[in-house]
């Protein structure tokens, strides 16, 4: 059996302390740490935060501990029980590792509890303790992870029936805002750490609305016991991660509600898709799940060209569940979905990746993206999202609204996630073609190729229609019925000490004709100062128009000419033209 014991124990130097005792070790017992964690395709090396690692046999005599690899140890010993110690450091204020301070900590089980290699698949036990600061004495702990001792959201023992259980039940620490509900008679919480003035009962409300419908989506009982909600609120952050009952997440203060009847701005429905998001994942991919991550392994990395449907689709549904459950309108969530059409569609890399290979590059292009990612690669949340509408209303149109996407997810969950199969390369497909009673080569061709997907007709005959037009700058997402700029500059900026710091540069734009790159410090065009209104004073100069413009790359001066051209139509609105219609897709 294996046992760790848990606490934060310097939390002014963000270190957690670690002992873990294996009992009737293997005579070379093998401990290692995951190099990745399920739902971030992106190799963290975990391991380089453990500091002081030490073993010790049944006797307290010190073992001998040989490093394997970056992330793996060995011991070589006689003894009935091998006990490691160690800590580790803890500062990184995002989902996927730990942190500590003063304030809470937070940490993922894959960034702090080694693996006995042989032990993986029994129960493991955590011993969670407080803080010893007197001052941190107020401090409660929530997971959703088994509790066997201690009350609710006090520290104490917790249990794991596997090493993959373990590490999928994150924790958070700290002094946190709590509030419950129930969902299809599950108890939900909601944890919310970091300053804020959430409303919580307008939260528990909005969220159980979400929660509920999705349950309904896929069959009662949820699959889960309790199901929590983790919020860490700063003054600008975004972000989540899935896990089987619970998710971590972290949101800006600005996003919250603070009333019970204020209206849904854009910041709030952020917040509702994301906890929309995170959720649906409860299903597709916590459960619904590719065939390679059966098991997870987690020492290298895991191809596969499915994330496609995993964050995709579950990107598809997190904005669309927000309106079938009632939060938000028709042309809301239409707005919502013009956003996602939007950053589609201002990717130049759409024309030079496809979806599968955006998935099966996750590791590197998607999670390691540069200054030049608009120009290079396409997402799978985004098109992947864009490909599940086409599926959605393509099965609505095909079926006179007898099957729609819903039924390719029930499908999964019954024949894949209810049995324990993971999902093959073709199997969506297969599902929708036994739907549609045809070949779908045809609309599964889109997740090879790099076509947009013509989703204008089939909208137009769900009553919707798409039009494109020039971006209205910098805080321009798309939607609405802005008229859009005339004139493209084609790079992003920021503002900088003596001018505008370029960010990146599309291809083709007059700004990368004119020889600009990402980091250039633009400082003067027409020989006049710039300053952030420079794309708006733009507007002025006639089409063709030479502008002479000067910039530092590093410290050297250096000078082109933008040629004053006509802005892209890359900017997407959906409006209503047939409410009839629109009833056969958004009928709630
Ligand atoms: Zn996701």
């Amino acid at each position: 059996m294996i046992h760790y014991h848990i606490i934060p124990v310097d939390p002014k130097a963000h270190l957690f302390a670690i002992t873990m005792t294996v009992q009737t070790p293997h005579p070379k017992q093998v401990f290692s740490l995951p190099a990745w964690l399920p739902g971030s395709y992106m190799v963290r090396d975990f391991a380089k935060n453990i500091i002081d690692l030490k073993a010790t046999g049944a006797n307290g005599e010190p073992l001998t501990l040989t490093q394997l690899d970056k992330q793996t140890w060995s011991v070589v010993h006689q003894s009935t029980r091998v006990t490691l110690t160690y800590q580790v450091y803890a500062w990184d204020l995002s989902v996927r590792t730990a942190h500590l301070d003063m304030t809470h900590g937070f940490f993922n089980g894959s960034s702090v509890f080694l693996a006995a290699h042989g032990f993986e698949a029994g129960l493991h036990t955590v011993t969670m303790a407080a803080p010893t600061e007197p001052s941190l004495n107020e401090w409660r702990l929530a997971t959703s992870m088994t509790r066997q001792s201690g009350d609710e959201f006090a520290f104490g023992e917790f249990c794991a029936q596997s090493y993959d259980d373990l590490i999928d039940h994150p924790v958070e620490m700290g002094l946190f805002t709590h509030a419950s509900f129930e969902a299809c008679g599950v108890r939900h919480d909601i944890v919310l750490n970091g300053r804020h003035r959430a409303h919580m009962p307008r939260l528990c409300q909005d969220l159980k609305a979400i929660c509920e419908y999705q349950i309904k989506l896929f069959g009662t009982p949820a699959p889960f016991e309790r199901y929590l909600f983790m919020t860490t609120v700063l003054d600008n952050g975004f972000g989540g991660l899935e896990h089987r009952a619970s998710t971590a997440l972290m949101c800006s203060r600005k996003d919250l509600p603070l009333s019970m009847d204020a209206p849904i701005n854009n910041d709030y429905r952020t917040y509702l898709s994301l906890c929309s998001h995170e959720y649906f994942h409860s299903w597709n991919v916590k459960r619904i799940k590719p065939e390679c991550f059966l098991p997870y392994q987690l020492e290298a990395e895991t191809y596969t060209p499915q994330l496609w449907a995993y964050e995709g689709i579950t990107s598809y549904y997190d904005d669309f569940l927000t309106y079938r459950a009632g939060l938000v309108d028709e042309q809301s969530y239409l707005d919502m979905l013009s956003e996602t059409f939007t950053r589609v569609y201002r990717s130049q890399g759409r024309y030079k990746q496809s979806i599968k290979d955006s998935s099966f590059n996750a590791w590197t292009k998607f999670y390691k993206q540069d200054e030049n990612a608009q120009n290079a690669i396409i997402s799978y949340y985004t098109k992947g999202a864009l490909f599940a509408l086409y599926l959605d209303l393509t099965l609505r149109s095909e079926t006179q609204g007898k099957y729609n996407l819903d039924d390719v997810m029930t499908i999964l969950w019954q024949e894949y996630a209810l049995q324990n199969r993971g999902t093959t390369d073709s199997c969506h497909q297969k599902i929708v073609e036994r739907l549609l009673g045809r070949d779908c080569q045809d609309l599964f061709a889109y997740l090879d190729n790099t076509d947009d997907i013509p989703l204008a007709p089939l909208l137009a005959e769900f009553g919707v229609e798409l039009t494109l037009r020039a971006s209205n700058g910098a805080q321009d997402v798309g939607g609405g019925t802005a008229k859009g700029y005339e004139i493209a500059f084609g790079a992003k900026t920021q503002a900088a000490p003596m001018g505008l710091k370029v960010t990146t540069v599309a291809q083709g734009s007059p700004a990368h004709l004119a020889g600009l790159s990402a980091g250039d410090i633009l400082i003067a065009a027409d020989n006049l100062q710039v300053t952030g209104q420079f794309e708006a004073q733009l507007q002025q100069y006639p089409l063709g128009q030479g502008l002479g413009l000067h910039w530092f790359r590093r410290d050297e001066l250096m000078t082109g000419e933008l040629i004053i051209a006509e802005a892209p139509k890359d900017t997407v609105a959906l409006s209503i033209t047939d409410k009839d219609k629109l009833q056969a897709w958004l009928g709630r």
